[in-house]
């Protein structure tokens, strides 16, 4: 080979080098301003719950005897619920963390899905009195899960669905089992979400644009539910109409023994 051939063969391997590595730099940016991004809206999000349970310690502490007398048990109650949001948005990230390492573990057992729903719902409503929680149907068979991450689907679930539809009151929970396979649905009459937006729901920190600053979150819950689904050999969908509310579902083959998918165990 000539010496020219040679010097341009050299120079088209480097200018490859050059092009894989502009690519490479442009692709840690992004991941490195993605990263800025989470840390931003996490600690926002962890924020806004400190502030108030922050504000209600200092309530507590400058109350006279007969106020704290009276005002305690409602302070600790709403205190509670401010706690219980930084233990959503904590368990959200590291779970997150967990899903983009491949280290989300799942557990193979055997559930008794009927009694999880109805043990998941009894909970839920005492911590969320202000919605009325009902349930239809059943399943009846058991199903081979992890119980732990499917009570986390159903929490996600139910708290979007009280979060979403502040101004109405009913939610609705329904099983069913059809040719071995489960469905599990929650509905709400809440503010719905319009067509165009809904493909994008299952999708990691998405979160549907809100002007008016009403509704917190990380836009992680459903991403992390779509995971569990999927790895546990289901599927999970939505129909919803905007200012009519929504059906959030899931799907689950019973006989999920095959298919189930252990992440790092
Ligand atoms: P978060 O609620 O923390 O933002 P999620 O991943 O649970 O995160 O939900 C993603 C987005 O989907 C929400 O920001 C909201 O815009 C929309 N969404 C979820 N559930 C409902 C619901 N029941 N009704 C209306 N919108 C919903």
């Amino acid at each position: 080979m000539s010496t020219s051939i040679k010097l341009i063969e050299k120079f088209r391997r480097l200018t490859l080098i050059q092009k894989e590595l502009k690519a490479e730099i442009a692709c840690r940016k992004k991941a490195e301003s993605n990263k800025d991004e989470l840390i931003t809206i996490a600690g926002h999000e962890l924020k806004t719950p400190l502030t108030i349970i922050k504000g209600y310690l200092h309530l507590l502490e400058n109350s006279s005897s007969e106020k704290l007398i009276k005002n305690t048990r409602m302070y600790i109650a709403r205190t509670l619920v401010q706690i219980e949001k930084l233990e959503l948005l904590v368990t959200d990230l590291l779970d997150t963390s967990k899903i983009e390492t491949g280290n989300l573990s799942l557990i193979r057992q055997t559930v008794n899905f009927d009694l999880l729903v109805q043990t998941v719902i009894e909970s839920f409503r005492l911590v969320h009195p202000t919605h009325r929680i009902g349930l239809t149907g059943k399943c009846r068979s058991n199903i081979c899960g992890d119980k732990i991450r499917l009570e986390q689907v159903i929490i996600n679930y139910l708290t979007n669905a009280v979060k979403y539809s502040p101004d109405s009151v009913k939610i609705e929970v329904t099983v069913s089992e059809t040719a071995g396979v489960i469905e599990f649905s929650v509905k709400d009459s809440g503010i719905g979400i319009s067509a165009d937006k809904q493909a994008l729901l299952f999708h990691k920190f998405y979160r549907v644009e809100d002007p008016t600053h009403r509704f917190h979150g990380l836009g992680m819950g459903l991403y992390i539910s779509a995971e569990i689904i999927h790895h546990q050999g289901g599927d999970v969908g939505v129909i919803s109409e905007e200012g009519k509310g929504s059906v959030f579902y899931f799907r689950l083959p019973v006989f999920v023994n095959a298919k189930l998918k252990v992440l790092h165990r």
